[in-house]
């Protein structure tokens, strides 16, 4: 047994957050992190005006790129969705999770231990906050989604034509996001099935896309390219009350990054976790997070669905030009805009 109330395992966006809301509230934490921040992850970087709105209540805003909607394209189509109220932010990892973490550890009543892995001495209640590969997962199993999915991402400078949206490719090996990260830099990442990856697979499928060949001639990666894998997992039982332990973030379950909400789903979360920790009802807080989760999971299968091959994307962006946006209004609950074809 240590000192504190509480120890959170894993300082990325979810641990981080839940230390700032729980210290505030008196609640002793301790916070372990065992990476050294600032440091890269792979990521699209995306983050949906619901948990830019989460962020903003908790602790403000970091100096960072807005962006006012998405931009999805499939061979020569392409639909526009923008979020009505609110913006999203592209947070550039390394720097985002770094100024959150920052912030824990300036909270009162946390102790904060960068760079230190948990081995196991435990505060009465233990919050599992390390990811899709959670060391909780023995106790409170999570399964992998469907289909089995890679992820790469990486940032360059020199790509023209980047805007306020985050543009979505859809190509027959997988889905392309492109997103201004400052200064002229963007995050290129990319989503693959198992089949379809190779390691090279975001230079290719770069390289694959008319419209990008002539925007990247310049092109100049100026971080190395990252690799995620599987992506997606459900966790159906997310708090163990015998044992005092209760799961945030990702470690709670993961939506496949098509649906981009990973970081909200951990932020939007955060109040809800904390006040479970606070009052001691736990099940109101698994309630609430495994049905956010479920709807993430049920967007992502649809998604997933319409955009499996190049043709069918670009079907759905021909004829369903108005269900489209749709999809962004279910992901962010709000009202969206407009179709071009190029
Ligand atoms: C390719 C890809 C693209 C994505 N795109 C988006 C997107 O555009 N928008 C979005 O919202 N989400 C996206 N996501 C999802 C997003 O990355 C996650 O939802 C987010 O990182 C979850 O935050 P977390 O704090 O729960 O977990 P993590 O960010 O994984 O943080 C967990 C932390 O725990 C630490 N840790 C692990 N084990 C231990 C231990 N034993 N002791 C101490 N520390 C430990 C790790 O070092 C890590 O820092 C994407 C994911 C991938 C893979």
């Amino acid at each position: 047994m240590t000192s504190a109330d509480v120890t959170i395992v894993g300082g990325g966006p979810a641990g981080a957050a839940l230390a700032v809301a729980l210290g505030r509230q008196g609640v002793r934490v301790e916070l372990y992190e065992k990476a050294r921040h600032p440091r890269l992850k792979a990521c699209g970087e995306g983050l949906l005006p619901h948990g830019v709105s989460a962020l903003r209540d908790l602790v403000g805003l970091p100096d960072a790129p807005t962006v006012r909607g998405l931009r999805f394209r499939a061979g020569e189509e392409s639909v526009d969705a923008t979020f009505p109220t609110g913006h999203g932010l592209v947070v550039r990892r390394d720097r985002f999770d770094n100024w959150l973490f920052d912030h824990a550890a300036s909270t009162p009543n946390v102790d904060a231990r960068p760079g230190t892995r948990y081995m196991g001495t435990r505060a009465p209640i233990l919050v599992g906050a390390d990811g899709r590969q959670s060391m909780f997962h023995r106790g409170l199993p999570a399964t992998p989604a469907r289909p089995r999915r890679v992820g790469l991402s990486t940032h360059a400078i020199g790509v023209e034509g980047v805007t306020d949206r985050v543009e979505v490719f859809f190509q027959p090996d997988g889905e392309l996001y492109l997103a201004p990260t400052g200064d002229g830099e963007v995050l290129i990442s990319a989503l693959f099935d198992y089949r379809h990856f190779t390691p090279d697979g975001l230079t290719r499928l770069v390289a694959a896309i008319p419209a990008l060949r002539a925007r990247t001639r310049r092109i100049e990666f100026t971080t190395p390219v990252l690799a995620s894998a599987p992506l997606g997992s459900h966790v159906p039982r997310i708090i163990d009350e015998t044992d005092r332990l209760l799961l945030v973030g990702d470690a709670a379950g993961s939506p496949d990054p098509i649906v981009g909400d990973g970081l909200a789903l951990a932020l939007a979360s955060t109040q809800d976790a904390a006040s479970a920790i606070v009052s001691g009802n736990w099940r109101e807080y698994q309630r609430r997070r495994l049905a956010r989760g479920a709807k993430a999971r049920r967007l992502g299968r649809l998604m997933l669905r319409l955009s499996q091959t190049e043709r069918r994307a670009s079907w759905v962006l021909r004829h369903l030009s108005a269900v489209v946006p749709r999809l962004l209004d279910l992901a962010v609950g709000q009202e969206t805009s407009h179709h071009a074809r190029l």
